[in-house]
């Protein structure tokens, strides 16, 4: 046990203790006891405060106590005859120093000093999220401030993940790299690792989130990284962020310091690497971190601590730039992050991707925005799909790409082109119901590739290419290279081979989109045989939780999720391949009403999938217990109430529907997770379905829709038109091209002679 870190971590603890209770002062003096204090959108509280002491501290007439209770954490200074080698009183500074600061950072907020400033920024993903319909360029918060505390909705999607492993850990990273080049380095291999990175603190002024603004990194939740603040003060949110996982995952209470701290120690993988000088501060902060069990990695020279059973390794690893042994400071950073891994015992799985840009999850969530875009494929002016299918194993050879038409070279900047991908798989437990949970996967594993983003699925995808990525080579070919070695790392268990053919030119794409869309038929046709009151069980989907955390899309054969992608074979076939991933049966239990359609076990999932947002879900009904959306929808379904009945707007449809809003409006009223009566977000096929709102009329309430939708499922609207028993009804039904307002529309309904308006009232 060093006692120069005990000497400075007690120190630094001191100071910090006296500060506060200066600045508390002035703060009751000011504003007086009664004055609120909390972090914007958490819960908990001072989270680190009610952990470890218990105390839901609301005014900051409560905060003297705690203070008092960090005072009495603090220990004399080592001397030469006080002085023992144990680490208990760099613990108890350490603990001081957790209270301290946060009670400091909730007081700043008072002043509305937080979070901090910073002019220019642009955080990828905010607090609340946006429809990726909505267009591009519209996520993330408005800018110009740093992140303070993470709010809860992230909080849980993160926890989740850091809980069942797909997150592997976090790392707080205090300071200041030796250059910008270094930082960006750092940064990225840890999100290549899909290691959560919060950035805090500054060495004399300069912090690694300047450094990283510097160099373009984008910033924000979307990317895996978190800028708290640029003092060490506001690495308290990275500890408040561990409390309160213990909270929300591990089921303890505030006031349990001892069993939230090992909670943290046993199951949140999590280190804190400290760039540059340290000072006092950072030496107290550093030992408040160990408390929970948390290793520090210095990259400069200072005292090492060796295990002593708080941490589950060492408890202070220096490895200091010029001593760490390669030849070049962006391998040294490579290494550092490397020992920092080792050190904490963090279980990390990197997929080895063959592309000339980074690689991983954390860049899953990055926006191209169009001045940064190289070329798109779908989207407004060409078309994107993608197809996956299965074939002999003697058929296809494992590994091969192949570009068929020209690549995007001759393409102007900014443009766009046609693209089809079409995945060929084969393996001896493959199934052919597989194909479409496999081709699912395609949108994930593109939008893996640091610098591409991919949106959509089947003939509706839509991938933009940036300019840095094709600047660094990024070509069509690595799309395949992408897929087959996903396909391989996640899907191992049932694909032995992958091929992937890249479609340009016109006549094969015209080709093979044909034969996709016999397959999505295909698909979506299997299940017309297959009706909601054959089976036992329904499917949950909560694969958009990552963002819409409380949103489960509950799948029955009669009724597809919301996205278009999941159907009830989908969901079951996925369940079989990955039993703890997305989609769980639930078992239907008893029947409450199966015309509204409620029974015993959807209600009782709705409860546990939405955490208790939602209590009742109407699996046929839009005005009463409606499901919620997350923001993939196809389709909205929207009450008209002049008109007796719902309109329908496909996503495609940039026209101004009668409810006096266009599609891109209306996403945000209907997704975020919330049960809205009267707006529905569904699959397109869902509006076929015998059971489409039957608990409202069923198609027949249908008094408006787009007219891309009536076109180009008109087939299938004839269907159901006949099967409605009025084989004329399709032309009664208003589209964008006659009615664009409710004057129009009713106007409209009584020329044709609308069923609705005869209809008993739909509420
Ligand atoms: Fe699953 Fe629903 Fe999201 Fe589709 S929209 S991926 S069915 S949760
Ligand atoms: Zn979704």
């Amino acid at each position: 046990m060093s006692k120069y870190i005990a000497t400075r971590a007690m120190r630094g603890a001191s100071a910090l203790v006296n500060e506060t209770e200066a600045m508390l002062q002035k703060a009751l003096a000011e504003k007086g006891p009664d004055c609120k204090v909390a972090f914007p959108n958490t819960a908990y509280y001072l989270p680190t405060i009610f952990g470890m002491t218990g105390t839901a501290v609301e005014t900051l007439g409560q905060l003297p106590p705690i203070l008092k209770h960090a005072r009495s954490l603090l220990h004399p200074l080592p001397s030469d005859k006080h002085w023992t080698p144990y680490l208990g009183e760099t613990l108890d500074s350490g603990m001081a120093t957790l209270l301290a600061a946060e009670t400091l950072e909730a007081i700043r907020f008072v002043y509305g000093l937080q979070p901090e400033p910073m002019p220019g920024l642009k955080l990828a993903g905010g607090t609340s999220f946006t429809s990726p319909d909505a267009g591009n360029g519209q996520q993330g918060t408005d800018g110009g401030h740093l992140n303070g505390p993470i709010d809860d909705i992230r909080l849980r999607s993160w926890g989740i993940q850091l809980v069942d492993g797909r997150m592997p850990g976090f790392a707080a990273i205090v300071g200041c790299a030796k250059s910008n080049e270094v930082a960006v380095k750092i940064v990225r291999e840890l999100q290549r690792r899909s290691i959560l990175t919060f950035l805090s603190g500054n060495v004399n002024g300069r912090s690694i989130i300047h450094q990283l603004q510097e160099e373009g990194v984008e910033l924000g939740y979307d990317t895996f990284t978190v800028p708290f603040g640029t003092d060490t003060l506001s690495a308290i949110y990275a500890l408040g962020f561990a409390t309160r996982s213990a909270l929300t995952f591990g089921g303890m209470k505030g006031g349990m310091p001892r069993e939230i701290l090992n909670y943290n120690k046993d199951r949140v993988f999590a280190f804190v690497l400290a760039l540059g000088e340290v000072d006092d501060l950072k030496y107290a902060a550093a030992a408040g971190a160990i408390n929970f069990g948390f290793p520090v990695i210095a990259d400069t020279v200072i005292p090492e601590i060796l295990p002593t059973g708080v941490t589950t390794y060492e408890h202070v690893v220096s490895m200091p730039f010029n001593e760490i042994g390669g030849k070049d400071d962006m391998e040294r950073a490579e290494q550092l992050v490397q020992k920092c891994i080792e050190v904490r015992g963090v279980k990390v799985k990197v997929s080895n991707v063959p592309v000339p840009v980074p690689y991983g999850s954390a860049f899953e969530g990055e926006v191209v925005r169009k001045t940064d875009m190289r070329i798109e494929f779908g989207g407004k002016h060409t078309r994107c799909f993608e197809f996956l299918h299965m074939t002999d194993l003697d058929a296809i050879t494992d590994g091969k790409v192949e570009v068929v038409g020209p690549t995007f070279e001759n393409i102007p900047a900014q443009g766009h082109m046609d693209m089809g991908i079409v995945v060929e798989v084969a393996g001896r437990k493959m199934q052919t119901d597989f194909e479409p949970v496999l081709e699912r996967q395609i949108h994930y594993f593109v939008n893996g590739a640091s610098g591409i983003q991919h949106i959509g699925q089947r003939d509706i995808a839509w991938i933009r290419i940036s300019n840095n990525a094709a600047d660094k080579g990024f070509n069509l070919e690595h799309f395949g290279k992408i897929l087959h070695a996903r396909f391989h790392a996640d899907f191992g268990a049932i694909v032995d081979k992958v091929q992937v053919t890249i479609y340009t030119d016109p006549a094969k794409h015209a080709e093979w989109l044909a034969k996709a869309r016999e397959g999505y038929d295909f698909r979506n046709r299997r299940l017309a045989d297959l009706t909601d009151d054959k089976v036992e069980e329904f499917y949950s989907c909560t694969l958009c939780q990552s963002f819409a955390p409380n949103h489960v899309c509950v799948v029955s054969p009669e009724r597809l999720g919301l996205c278009g992608a999941y159907n009830w074979l989908d969901c079951k076939a996925s369940f079989s391949i990955n039993p703890t991933g997305p989609n769980k049966p639930i078992k239907l239990g008893s029947p409450i009403d199966t015309k509204k359609g409620y029974w015993s076990g959807t209600n009782d999932y709705a409860k546990i999938g939405s955490h208790d947002v939602v209590q009742e879900v109407a699996m046929y009904s839009i005005m009463e217990n409606p499901m919620t959306a997350c923001g993939c929808f196809e389709c909205i379904v929207m009450l008209i109430p002049e008109a007796n009945g719902v309109m329908v707007v496909s996503r495609e449809d940039t026209s101004m529907t009668p409810a006096g809003m266009t599609f891109s409006t209306l996403a945000g009223v209907a997704g975020g997770g919330q049960q809205t009566p009267g707006v529905m977000g569904v699959g397109k096929y869902y509006l076929i379905s015998p059971k489409f709102i039957t608990a409202d009329g069923g198609f027949k309430r249908v008094v408006w829709m787009s007219g891309t939708l009536k076109e180009s499922m008109a087939e299938e609207f004839k269907a159901v038109a006949i099967r409605e028993g009025d084989p004329d009804l399709i032309d009664k039904i208003a589209d964008d091209k006659s009615v664009s307002t409710v004057e129009e529309l009713l106007a409209w309904m009584e020329e044709h002679n609308h069923p609705a308006l005869t209809m008993d009232p739909i509420f």
